[in-house]
């Protein structure tokens, strides 16, 4: 038996936000929710203004959504949208305002605090009482897939690491996928996201929870990528490629909302925690010596998708898109595995997997 679940509608093309407008408009006071830059750089944030004004929908920007952020910001954002009374929010940015909006969009209608009975943490059970704000999404890296994903990933400093909390109450109503928001990405940030959305398609083709849906959208975005390996080497995307690209990691997003990701991901969070590695590139280091070790098949069947003659070609092209700054001591490596085998997507890895073998794995990507 399997499940396909996926409430987010999905526009796809250039200018499909100005097009678009009534599938933008989801209340009467909009919170929008972006980064430091990605809003204004990859103008995003311009074509939502633009409709909210011509509609004379009030707004107020929060854009304090940091890399990666920390669940204690995330509880900031949520009093902002509350003190200005914002009913919905518009999530403009890469992965971290996105899932950074699906925690505000809770904390906005449920307040936590200490000794009530939704305290800080309480996000990661799930349980709240009240529906968060309806959200809508637009993505400005093609790489998280977060845009139809129920997850948002948050910075835990309590834990050291970075951890997950899933809401079906948290998919957006509707995701705009325009290239001409990422055209502009700087190349290594195109490079490290791309891989991102690479590893999505790639832990939910080889992971436990497979299924038919899921296969059929794992091949298909890896095909999508596999066309563009060569831009992403030398940068030279248009609109049309971007929004392809936009395509392919939405489908990565699908594919993990069914499968959840494997210890890629969970490896490669300390090595964002720790070392401030971007997610994708964490990802990107990791990938081979997992994927070495799933089944022969699966793993033929990924790399002849992505247009490569076999594993080996996949590694060399990673390392030349993923450049080592840093170095890692045995001991950091063997902190880390404490940390990550933990992690509740271990249980989806297609093979087990100790902390002995963490430790390997760590060590053969990264010494
Ligand atoms: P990101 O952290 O959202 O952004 C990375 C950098 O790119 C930031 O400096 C950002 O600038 C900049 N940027 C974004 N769009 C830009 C644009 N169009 N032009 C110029 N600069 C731009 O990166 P991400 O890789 O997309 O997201 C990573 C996060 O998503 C991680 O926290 C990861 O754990 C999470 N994630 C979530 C899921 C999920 O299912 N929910 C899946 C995978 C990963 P500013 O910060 O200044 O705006
Ligand atoms: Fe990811």
């Amino acid at each position: 038996m399997y499940k396909f679940h996926m409430p987010t509608k999905i526009i796809v093309g250039e200018n499909c936000v100005k097009e678009n407008e009534s599938e933008l408009i989801l209340g009467g006071r909009a919170l929008i929710v972006t980064g430091k830059t990605s809003g204004k750089r990859s103008g995003a944030l311009d074509d939502v203004t633009k409709v909210l004004e011509k509609n004379k929908i009030p707004y107020h920007v929060y854009d304090k959504v940091e890399n990666n952020p920390d669940i204690e910001s995330m509880a900031e954002g949520g009093k902002f949208a509350r003190e200005c009374g914002c009913d919905f929010i518009i999530a403009v940015g890469g992965g971290s305002p996105m899932d950074g909006a699906k925690a505000i969009s809770v904390y906005a209608t449920n307040e936590p605090k200490d000794g009530s009975d939704f305290e800080l943490y309480d996000i990661f059970k799930g349980e709240y009482k009240n529906k968060p704000l309806p959200m809508v999404a637009i993505p400005t890296t093609a790489g998280t897939g977060s845009e139809v994903t129920p997850y948002s990933i948050l910075t835990l400093h309590k834990e050291k690491t970075k951890k997950s909390f899933t809401c079906v109450d948290c998919f957006f109503k509707t995701a705009f996928l325009d290239g001409r928001y990422t055209v502009n990405l700087p190349l290594q940030v195109a490079r490290n996201t791309v891989v991102d959305a690479m590893c999505h398609l790639i832990e939910g083709y080889t992971n436990k929870k497979a299924s038919p849906s899921s296969d059929y959208m794992a091949l298909e975005g890896l095909r999508i990528i596999g066309r563009h390996l060569d831009k992403l080497k030398d940068g030279s995307f248009d609109t049309c490629s971007c929004t392809e690209l936009l395509w392919a990691s939405t489908l990565g997003g699908m594919v993990i909302s069914q499968t959840g990701t494997t210890i890629v991901h969970s490896m490669g969070y300390q090595l964002t925690y720790f070392k401030d590695i971007p997610h994708g590139m964490a990802n990107g280091y990791l990938l081979y010596e997992y994927l070495k070790r799933v089944d022969k098949k699966r793993m033929a069947q990924c790399i002849y998708a992505l247009g490569l003659e076999g594993l080996g070609e996949l590694k060399e092209y990673l390392e030349q898109i993923l450049p080592r700054e840093q170095d890692f001591a045995e001991d950091e490596l063997i902190a880390w595995s404490e940390i990550s085998i933990k992690a509740r997507n271990v249980a989806s890895c297609p093979y087990p997997v100790t902390k002995e073998l963490e430790i390997e794995i760590y060590k053969n990507s990264l010494l």
